[in-house]
């Protein structure tokens, strides 16, 4: 399958040691969560794996390709999507034409995306609207999410998904995430709140000080925090 692997990673900010060697798979039909204290360097792997970081050493591989130099637009092309941390919906756009940009971007160019994500992410009612007409973060969120997956990725990359929602909505994102790595899609989630890695992860690594330092399926390593 579509493996993106990273190697070796190493990121310094100035003399500031971000990432120190980090190795990391994310498998098809998986979910990956990565754990940690702030400051631990959790954004900066996750940036080297979108590409929106260049590592000082190592490598990024989706499948048997070297993706290291490439940026995250050409990754995104390749499968390898993205959320924000950071909502990032377009403000002047309506969701429709927020997700249609996702479906463009992507690594399949589907007639039929916009319409099939806003179904499974419920936005169906929603897709006339203008994100700048004030829909609630957990809407934004969805927008988002439905514009990562228009392009049909191979592998999703999520930051803080959860932030900012209520528990319905994280039940809810729980359920949609689950399901696509059900359908064979590698996911990667960084995420604080540990009752969604509880509920989501296949396996966490947990990282201090630019370091991986557990590894292991998600019961055995929450239960051992
Ligand atoms: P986390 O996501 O786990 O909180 P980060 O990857 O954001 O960790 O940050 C790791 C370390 O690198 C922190 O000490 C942070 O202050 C530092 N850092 C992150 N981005 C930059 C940057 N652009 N310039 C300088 N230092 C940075
Ligand atoms: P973080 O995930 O660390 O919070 P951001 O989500 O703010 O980082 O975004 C990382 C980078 O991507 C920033 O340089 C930001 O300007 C850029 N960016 C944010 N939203 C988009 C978008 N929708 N499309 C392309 N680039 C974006």
């Amino acid at each position: 399958g579509h493996v993106l692997r990273a190697r070796g990673l190493r990121v310094t900010y100035g003399g500031f040691t971000a990432l120190d060697g980090v190795d990391l798979e994310l498998p098809p039909g998986t979910v990956t969560a990565v754990v940690g204290p702030n400051g631990a360097g959790k954004s900066t792997l996750f940036h080297c794996l979108a590409g929106t970081v260049r590592p000082d050493a190592g490598r990024v591989m989706f499948g048997e390709r070297d993706v290291t130099r490439l940026p995250a637009h050409a990754r995104t092309r390749l499968g390898v999507a993205r959320t924000f941390q950071q909502l990032a919906v377009f403000p002047t756009l309506t969701v429709a034409e927020n997700v249609r940009v996702g479906a463009e971007q992507g690594r399949v160019v589907d007639p039929g995306a916009v319409e099939r994500v806003s179904r499974l992410l419920g936005l169906d009612g929603a897709v006339r609207a203008l994100p700048a007409a004030g829909l609630p973060t957990g809407t934004l969120r969805r927008v988002e999410l439905a514009r990562a997956l228009a392009g049909s990725p191979r592998v999703l990359l999520l930051d803080e998904p959860a932030a900012g929602l209520d528990t319905g909505e994280v039940a809810a994102l729980a359920r949609v995430l689950r399901a696509l790595a059900a359908d064979g899609m590698a996911l990667l989630v960084v995420e604080h709140d540990l009752d969604l890695v509880a509920d989501l992860a296949h396996t966490v690594h947990v990282m201090t000080a630019g370091r991986i330092v557990t590894s292991g399926p998600t019961r055995h390593v929450l239960d051992n925090l």
